[in-house]
């Protein structure tokens, strides 16, 4: 029963009343013991025992307040401490650094003092477990936002999920043209085997988490790990309801509730991340590269070859351009018409991707001219080049009805150093100047200036 609102106070009201109380009643108690009431039934006698009375409720006040008061106090100490710690840890995120010395409290009696230390504690536990998640995801989310480059994202993604889960392998893999390709694995000997299996494609087209739980006597096939996994987890990345990929993770000690809890954290942020950068790659491959052919386009052409060109200077190796144009196109489109025309040029930008090497560019440059960048060609490297091209363009055959359809091109190539040159756009003009005389000497054929 609470008479005010602090236990002391009202314990001394109880106490000191109690102390009245039996002061009252002593002297009958006395008598009916067998004193002779004279004696005791007195004013003086009266007085006396209520004194003692309160003597004693006022020691009993004195000794609750000394016992159980300052227990009461170091237990108030001790929460204060945790609570600052817990502010300041909170604070920095690394709530790795609450060791039960600074976050809780030692239970050292067996009372309700012991149990209210324990239930401190598992309050403070609980509150560590949901610090931990927030700053887990907040860390997730600063690095999903800085990432707009989808290997990049998804390594840094998976590095910080087998970090903040039991997870201690794992994979992501992203659908793209109708399959699955990985994009960042750890710990996993064939991660590209995943995209085939049965549980990734049920997570992906039922959007359901998926788990399997491998037995101890059960080695997985194909030894997935370097481990013996106890638990593998499929996740799929679902992103306004479709299905874009799967997250892989596996653990040798299994999957805790708070591991998932977190996973659903993770997964909604890690879905838009995913999504925003296959449209920066979408869009950069929509600004970079030409539709018709496939190839990269003068814009973004003539910013790679400036940077070849730059490295060149750099490292004094060679670069090889070459500029190619197909003879008389003009009369393919009036005879045949602007489609074939289309087919034609898909068909040359197809032949000049395989007649290279790779790192070399291919860049439509007009309307039927190509640039080529070579980078470590040189002049007679060029020559070689332009020359397998040619030949190849001019044996390809564009079917149309019952007609094959041939073109043959004209090449102008150029070297730098052996050709030396003020800057890059320099290398234009030579390859466009060879290209002329190529043009004005007959056409299909490569001359180097
Ligand atoms: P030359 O041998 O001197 O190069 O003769 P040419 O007819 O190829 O030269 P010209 O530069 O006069 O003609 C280029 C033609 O390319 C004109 C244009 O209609 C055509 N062309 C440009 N871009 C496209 C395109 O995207 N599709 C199609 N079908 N034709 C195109
Ligand atoms: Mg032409
Ligand atoms: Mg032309």
């Amino acid at each position: 029963m609470l008479i005010t609102r602090k236990v002391f106070t009202d314990l001394a009201i109880w106490m000191t009343s109690l102390g009245l109380m039996m002061g009252v009643m002593f002297p009958f108690f006395v008598v009916w013991m067998g004193i002779p009431a004279q004696l005791v039934m007195t004013p003086w006698f009266f007085a006396t025992c209520m004194t003692a009375g309160l003597l004693v409720g006022a020691a009993n006040i004195m000794l609750a307040k000394t016992v159980v008061g300052r227990r009461l106090r170091l237990l108030v100490g001790r929460m204060l401490y945790v609570k600052s710690n817990l502010i300041d840890i909170s604070i920095h995120g690394d709530m790795e650094k609450c060791t039960p010395e600074k976050c809780f409290i030692k239970v050292d009696s067996e009372d309700e003092m012991g149990e209210s230390a324990s239930a401190f504690n598992q309050l403070v536990e609980t509150l560590v477990e949901s610090l931990k998640s927030a700053s887990a995801v907040r860390t997730f989310n600063e690095m999903l936002t800085s990432q707009l480059e989808l290997h990049a994202l998804t390594e840094k993604a998976l590095d910080q999920l087998l970090r903040h889960t039991n997870a201690i392998a794992g994979a992501i893999l992203v659908e793209k043209g109708g399959e699955l390709r990985l994009c960042a694995s750890y710990g996993i000997h064939a991660p590209d085997k995943i995209a085939e299996s049965e549980l990734a494609k049920r997570a992906l087209n039922t959007k359901e988490r998926q788990f399997l739980a491998v037995p101890g006597d059960v080695i997985v096939e194909g030894a997935l790990t370097d481990f013996r996994p106890k638990e593998i987890m499929l996740d799929p990345i679902v992103y306004k309801n479709a299905s874009m990929g799967v997250v892989a993770l596996a653990s040798a000690t299994g999957f805790t509730n708070e591991d998932r809890n977190r996973l659903d954290l993770f997964r909604q942020g890690l879905a838009l991340a995913i999504h925003n950068a296959l449209i920066h790659a979408s869009l950069q491959k929509l600004a970079a590269v030409d539709p018709l052919t496939n190839v990269f386009n003068r814009r973004f052409g003539l910013v790679r070859l400036h940077e070849e060109y730059g490295r060149s200077v750099r490292t004094h190796q060679p670069l090889g351009v070459m500029m190619g144009d197909i003879d008389h196109f003009k009369k393919i489109n009036d005879i045949y018409g602007h489609l074939v025309g289309d087919r034609i040029l898909m068909m040359v930008a197809k032949t000049a991707r395989s007649a290279l090497r790779e790192g070399d560019i291919v860049i439509r440059y007009g309307g039927e001219e190509f640039l080529f960048i070579l980078p470590a060609a040189s002049r007679n490297d060029v020559l070689n080049i332009a020359e397998r091209f040619r030949h190849m363009v001019e044996d390809s055959v564009v079917r149309e009805g019952m007609q094959d359809i041939r073109v043959t091109i004209s090449i102008g190539g150029t070297s730098y150093p052996e050709f030396d040159v003020q800057d890059e756009i320099d290398l234009i003009k030579n390859a466009d100047q060879a290209l002329y005389m190529a043009k004005d000497s007959g056409r299909n054929r490569t001359v180097m200036a």
